[in-house]
């Protein structure tokens, strides 16, 4: 058994039962079966369920955009530097993709607006293979105004036949996540590294996300979050520029930099909803990450 902290809290917001229900069953896969005490404790021993007693500063590792987006340049005290895309062996890009990166670096940094993005990332024929058969760009949804932006992986085919990043089941999934500590899609801005539906649900090529990266930085410039979270392993790839799984990953706070920013974001990775979908008993981590989640919102609101 686990508390959820002050469940009441975060149930008080919902005025649909359907939601305040899909909100408890979320709690229930999490192991979260009674609401025990006003303050949440690890009784499973994750690491980070009860506070974080390290300040942000020691705890996070920068990562600034290069070519596409950063590397990052520091790690974490507890583990081996991220290895940037461009430098990885795995990933060696033949130089017309480099030259399309620039392009694109070239095309997103005249953006000053998110319509101005949205429209020139329309207009951009970088990702010829996604675009053409794509029905609609995913752009982003939610509140372009939040302080905390959500960023995935790529469109499947409920976003694309809708235009809106995760709607699909996945999405649905992510939602009663953030539902539990209180989030929803007024509070929260999302996108993806990905515009476009990858036939056949496949996976975004290298070459795919790093021609369409500069435009994600600019998003995020543009939206200049207070805290960052990375959806699931191509998420944190792009952004932060490491081939380390998300499983070594999620749960710990990096920072992005980028030139147009005016400060590092905290940033942190956690599970694609679609992987918690095959592995329900992952959610138990998931439900450690969403607390401290919620804990930095809190510190970067105060
Ligand atoms: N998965 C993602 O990563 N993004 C979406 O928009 C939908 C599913």
């Amino acid at each position: 058994m686990t508390s959820t902290g002050p469940v009441s809290d975060n149930l008080a917001s919902f005025s649909d039962v359907n939601q305040a229900i899909a909100l408890l069953k979320f709690y229930l896969d999490s192991g979260a079966d009674a609401a025990v005490e006003d303050a949440p404790r690890s009784r499973f021993g994750v690491a980070g369920v009860t506070t974080d007693p390290a300040p942000a500063k020691q705890t996070t590792a920068p990562i600034s955009p290069a070519t596409q987006i950063g590397p990052a340049t520091q790690a974490p005290a507890r583990s081996a530097p991220p290895r940037a895309i461009l430098t990885s062996p795995a990933a060696m890009l033949a130089a017309g993709d480099l030259a399309l990166a620039e392009s694109a670096r070239v095309a997103a940094a005249g953006a000053n607006s998110l319509a101005e993005l949205q429209d020139i990332l329309r207009r951009f024929e970088g990702v010829e293979a996604l675009r053409a058969r794509a029905t609609n760009m995913v752009f982003a949804d939610g509140n372009p105004e939040a302080s905390v932006m959500l960023v995935g992986e790529a469109p499947g085919a409920d976003e694309d036949r809708l235009g809106k990043p995760f709607v699909g089941v996945s999405g649905q999934l992510l939602d009663r996540m953030l539902a539990s500590i209180g989030l929803d899609r007024t509070s929260f801005y999302i996108t993806n590294v990905c515009f476009w539906r990858p036939p056949g649900n496949r996976k975004p090529t290298e070459a795919e996300l790093v021609a369409q990266a500069p435009f994600v930085q600019r998003h995020i410039e543009l939206i200049k979050p207070k805290v960052l979270v990375l959806v699931g392993a191509a998420s944190a790839h792009a952004l932060l520029g490491t081939n380390d799984g998300i499983t070594r990953l999620r749960g710990r706070w990096f920072e992005y930099q980028s030139p147009g920013l005016p400060s590092p974001v905290p940033t942190l990775p956690i599970f694609h909803p679609a992987y918690l979908l095959r592995q329900p008993a992952q959610k138990r981590e998931t439900w450690a990450d969403l607390l401290k989640l919620k804990s930095r919102i809190a510190e970067s609101l105060s």
